[in-house]
């Protein structure tokens, strides 16, 4: 008899929020690689906001995702056959190789991953897309300084994390914006953030932008950019002048949600630098990037927590977590 896995397709593309229905769990036949090919049993699947961006049939800055295919997706795993001469059975690899348990791959944006000094699901959080992505837009566009002041929204999740701890490894006063009273005393206690600011508690642009300058008495000097709306308007309105903005995603408006600007003014009269940026476009970036990131994970200078999701029928759900705020964390699903 055939052995079967699991994947999950596109089954319709979500107006507004995304529901369960918009996915289907498909039983399909384990496959067998080809000349040249691979088999990856995929450990765990990385689940990331950028995916929603896809499902929309256009507007993004990539392709979007197909319906009837499987769901695009970072995943870790190791290799379980090989007809490629650069892989071998029993090598842990990385690569984007969807939401479903097995995978056939010709190699291409394959690569291995050592799985015995950091978990192997390390290498799809910090030390992967989202710890890249935090590295790249914290050194390469906020350029902070010691001593001053910077400030990061969705704070306790995979980015935010990241990029705040970099910010206290360079000297500079590290300030967090996060949903709920748990994930501020996660930031300030765990992740050694100096200060931490629950949006739910501060809903509009004028009592958020009273608790940021509270939290940055001195202004903010490098704005890292993950939500958008609220957080955004009163951010700029306590960014000190010639403060660099890396704007990195605008998650407040990833479900259709308003998401304008209304403070553009700030803008002019600071004189800010805002820079939008897509990591994918910076592979420079991750030798570097790891370079700093590897020793200072595996030496517990940069800490980091996940949300586990168990079996590939609840990556569903747990996507649509992540969007509302429920995972505490790099949000993954565990495959095996
Ligand atoms: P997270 O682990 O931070 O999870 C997403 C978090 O966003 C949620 O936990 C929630 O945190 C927060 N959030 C969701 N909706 C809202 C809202 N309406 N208002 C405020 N906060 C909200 O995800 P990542 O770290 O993977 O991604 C963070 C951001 O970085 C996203 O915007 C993503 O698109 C972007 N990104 C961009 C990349 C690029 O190349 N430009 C690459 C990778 C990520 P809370 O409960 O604290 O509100």
């Amino acid at each position: 008899m055939t052995a079967t896995c699991q994947r999950i397709v596109l089954a319709s593309r979500p107006n507004g929020w995304v529901t369960t229905e918009n996915f289907r769990l498909e039983h399909v036949p384990v496959p067998a690689p080809g000349p040249g090919q691979l088999l990856v049993r995929n450990h765990y699947l990385s689940l990331d906001p950028y995916m929603r961006g896809r499902m929309e049939e256009k507007g993004g800055y990539a392709e979007p995702q197909k319906l009837g295919e499987t769901m695009i997706g970072g995943t870790v795993g190791v290799v379980e056959a090989s007809n490629h001469a650069g892989f071998a059975v029993g090598d842990t690899v990385l690569g984007v190789l969807g939401w479903q348990e097995y995978a056939l791959s010709d190699g291409t944006m394959l690569r291995k991953v050592d799985a015995r000094s950091v978990p192997l699901q390390a290498w799809l959080g910090v030390l992967g897309m989202p710890g890249v992505t935090a590295w790249y837009g914290l050194n390469r566009i906020c350029k902070p300084k010691a001593g001053e002041t910077v400030l990061v929204s969705a704070a306790s999740g995979a980015v935010g994390s990241v990029v705040g701890q970099l910010a206290k490894l360079a000297g500079c006063r590290a300030v967090g914006i996060a949903g709920g009273q748990e994930k501020c005393e996660y930031v300030v206690a765990e992740l050694g953030f100096d200060a931490c600011i629950d949006h739910r508690r501060h809903g509009d642009v004028k009592s958020m932008t009273r608790a940021l300058r509270e939290a940055a008495p001195n202004g903010i000097d490098g704005l890292f950019e993950n939500v958008g709306g609220t957080c955004l308007d009163a951010a700029l309105a306590c960014m000190n002048p010639f403060g660099r903005i890396a704007l990195c995603g605008l998650i407040a408006g990833y479900n259709g949600q308003d998401i304008a600007i209304h403070n553009a003014r700030a803008l002019l009269v600071s004189r800010l630098e805002l820079t939008g940026f897509i990591i994918s476009e910076h592979l420079d970036a991750w030798p570097p990037a790891l370079a700093d990131l590897v020793p200072a994970v595996a030496g517990g200078r940069i800490k980091y927590r996940e949300s586990i999701a168990d079996g590939l029928a609840a990556a569903p759900e747990a996507f649509i977590g992540l969007l509302q705020g429920r995972n505490f964390g790099k949000q993954l699903v565990r495959l095996t």
